[in-house]
């Protein structure tokens, strides 16, 4: 899930199709949800089914354990990511552990950036070390200002 979740994030939502969703979760949020939330119902749905499929349906216990496998995943994500790391529910909970600290800060670096491209840490319960992180993220806004003042020669040139 964790995979699936890395690829989902990093190549859907932050594409020019699921970012139209996902945006919404790099702004600032303004009420108690947000576009984003979407794609958590969206997940429930098959999750529902296969539990339903499997106790009901008569589609094997695989059904039943994949289903809730889903919805197990969905629940820590939900913890660590909305609770924790965004503080939608109160809490008291301090990252204590180095692993810890190192996936919450790493989400926070994703946050760092705003727009579609040049996030980095994609993942949610894996993330690279920090120190990493921060140099991708260094390395990819220096490419965005080159390719800004890349642009605006461009256009003046055109003017030209
Ligand atoms: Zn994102
Ligand atoms: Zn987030």
């Amino acid at each position: 899930m964790e995979g699936f979740a890395y690829v989902l994030h990093r190549f859907v939502m932050h594409s020019r199709l699921g970012w139209n969703w996902h945006e919404s979760h790099h702004r600032a949020r303004t009420g108690w949800f947000e576009r984003n939330d979407l794609y958590a119902v969206v997940f429930a749905l098959p999750s529902i089914l296969l539990i339903w499929g499997g106790l009901n349906g008569g589609w094997g216990d695989w059904a039943t354990w994949m289903g809730a496998g889903v919805a197990f995943y969905g629940v820590i994500y939900f913890g660590f990511h909305d609770v924790i790391v965004h503080g939608r529910l109160p809490h008291r909970i301090v990252p204590r552990s180095t692993y810890f600290k190192r996936i919450v800060q790493a989400h926070k670096l994703h946050h760092a950036v705003e727009s579609r491209d040049g996030a980095v840490s994609f993942g949610f319960l894996y993330a690279p070390p920090v120190e990493r992180l921060k140099q991708a993220l260094q390395a990819s806004r220096e490419a965005q200002l080159r390719r800004a003042r890349g642009g605006s020669t461009a256009r003046h040139e055109e003017r030209a």
